[in-house]
């Protein structure tokens, strides 16, 4: 296998075997916790979230068809598609996109691990569309097989700078990450505010921004100034997220003032 498996028990060995044929779904997801559209949306019956709602799901590699609507529906993009079918030091791996620029066929793009970080340049072969006005696209990058199980993303530029050009004379940004934890872009949280969205909470379900490290410190008044203008109020009405504990431990000591 090129890439290392680090959980034995989640399947790939058995999906990298299986993406020799074609493309099989990998699944990626590590959290406890009470979710299964990925069981809903396979129409093979492929992936089973059993015994209860908040077990890991399990694929059965051979019931898959290599279809793609768990990628597309997982809403913690903790499924991708591994194809390993060319057999020349060559995969095709495909990943849910819900952040801006217009992917085509033939672009060449960085493709980045889970933490964002790029790992190699990979060709789009092709971009499928899944959902209606804000759909995810799905992209079939191919990468070398060594970094196939690691891919998690591509990256564009968004705008690209003229060399030299003075910082006060550059266009204004159209867009940017606007929840850096989890990646979700300005005009992805617009998008999804066209299409109706009035309260953080939905926002948050259907972005996931405010999901991760800093659970919404960073992003939450932005988020409320978009709202507010989406929905023509007071940004101080729109609410907040709820207020949960650190996803890490933290020592009692460190909450009382001290740097160790
Ligand atoms: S890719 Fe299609 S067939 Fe395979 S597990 Fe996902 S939904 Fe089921
Ligand atoms: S839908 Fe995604 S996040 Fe939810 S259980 Fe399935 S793989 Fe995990």
């Amino acid at each position: 296998m090129g890439s290392e498996v680090t959980d034995e028990t989640n399947g790939w060995q058995e999906a990298w075997e299986a993406a020799e044929n074609g493309a099989v779904a990998v699944m990626d997801c590590h959290e406890e916790i009470p979710c299964n559209p990925c069981q809903e949306a396979c129409p093979n019956g492929a992936i089973r979230v059993e015994p209860h709602v908040c077990a890991l799901p399990r694929l059965d590699p051979g019931a898959c068809n290599g279809c793609g609507r768990c990628v597309a529906l997982c809403p913690g993009m903790a499924v991708f598609l591994l194809d390993r079918r060319e057999r020349n030091g060559f995969a095709r791996v495909t990943v849910p996109y819900e952040m801006g620029g217009k992917p085509v066929e033939g672009d060449v793009v960085q493709v980045v691990d889970g933490e964002g970080k790029a790992l190699t340049e990979g060709k789009i072969l092709k971009v499928r569309a899944w959902g209606g006005e804000a759909p995810t696209l799905l992209l079939t990058v191919r990468v070398p097989e060594e970094v196939a199980l690691k891919v998690r993303g591509v990256r564009y530029r968004l705008i690209e700078l003229d060399e030299g050009l003075e910082v006060e004379n550059a266009p204004p940004l159209l867009d940017y990450p606007i929840c850096r934890c989890e990646d979700v872009s300005l005009q992805n949280v617009r998008e999804t505010l066209r299409s109706g969205v009035r309260s953080l909470l939905t926002l948050r379900r259907a972005t996931r921004v405010g999901l991760g490290y800093c659970q919404g410190l960073f992003c939450q008044s932005s988020l409320r100034e978009e709202l507010a203008a989406a929905a023509g109020r007071e940004a101080w009405k729109m609410g907040s997220f709820r207020v949960r504990p650190p996803v890490r431990p933290v020592k009692l000591g460190r909450l009382g003032g001290e740097n160790a």
